[in-house]
């Protein structure tokens, strides 16, 4: 099966608050690299209530982007992690 991503199949990973731990969204990411944004796209499952604001402690972890013209959230440095 030929696909654009030259890395095999975009595997699904959870994104969590840094502060408090929160899961935040469900994305799937392409490749092995640093997680520096999102396409909204991509995101499987979002549990926040207020767009880049996590729900628990209210801290915003990202900015509204637009990436080669598609809507896409920038994650600030160290608010998120990710497994
Ligand atoms: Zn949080």
């Amino acid at each position: 099966m030929a696909k654009p991503n030259k890395k095999g199949p975009t595997k699904t990973v959870d994104i969590f608050c840094a502060s408090c731990n929160f899961l935040l969204f469900k994305y799937r990411k392409g490749g092995k690299g640093a997680l520096v944004k999102s396409f909204k796209e991509r995101i499987n499952q979002d549990y926040t209530l207020e767009s880049c604001i996590c729900p628990k402690c209210q801290k915003p972890f990202a900015r509204e982007a637009l990436i080669r013209g598609l809507p896409a959230y920038k994650f600030i440095g160290g608010k998120v992690w990710f497994k």
